[in-house]
């Protein structure tokens, strides 16, 4: 059986290219960055938004035909539910909203790289493509640990576009765990 969608995907530098515009001749290192763009800056506000409401900042959005369908930042402690990953929160309210529990042609665009949990999820629901923002080696199930979506057992596996607003998102992690030592 084909597996739908089963373009290789890649990780790292590569991808990292596709985001950033390309560097010029001269001496100097500059790295020009695209304008952040508006899922990825949705992405940011809900992550922010969950800081303030005492949750560890990771922000998701889910984006169906250039249309945002739904926003979420994590939710895991009120009310206390470990599943509340900001990914899981959009894909379930882009589920409910178009009421199909397969998101065809739909992407996530997400703060953080997903856990080993989301990353299953995005799978589930047919996600197309995978935006993320920082990379985590501690916690991430893509580019790290389980790395779900490069195995065999991986029935759908999206296109994985990375390194998008990974400095904001990474200091707003950073700010968020600073504060609570
Ligand atoms: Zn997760």
């Amino acid at each position: 059986m084909a597996l739908p969608e089963s373009a290789p995907h890649s990780l790292g530098a590569a991808n990292r290219q596709l985001i950033r515009a390309p560097t010029g001749g001269s001496a100097q290192v500059m790295t020009t960055r695209w304008p952040l763009p508006e899922p990825m800056a949705l992405a940011l506000q809900a992550a922010r938004e969950a800081a303030q409401a005492g949750e560890v900042p990771v922000g998701a959005v889910v984006v169906k035909e250039g249309e945002v369908i739904a926003v979420a930042g994590n939710a895991t402690r009120s009310p206390p539910d470990p599943t509340g990953h900001a990914e899981m929160r959009a894909i379930r309210m882009a589920s409910e909203k178009l009421g199909d529990d397969r998101l065809a042609g739909c992407d996530l665009y997400v703060t953080l790289e997903p856990c080993v949990m989301c990353a299953g999820a995005i799978s589930h629901a047919r996600i197309a493509r995978l935006y993320y923002g920082a990379s985590d080696p501690k916690g991430g199930g893509v580019e790290h640990g389980a790395r779900v979506f490069e195995q065999e057992q991986c029935l759908h596996r999206p296109d994985v576009y990375t390194g998008m607003g990974e400095d904001e998102a990474a200091e707003l992690l950073r700010a968020f765990f600073r504060e609570r030592r």
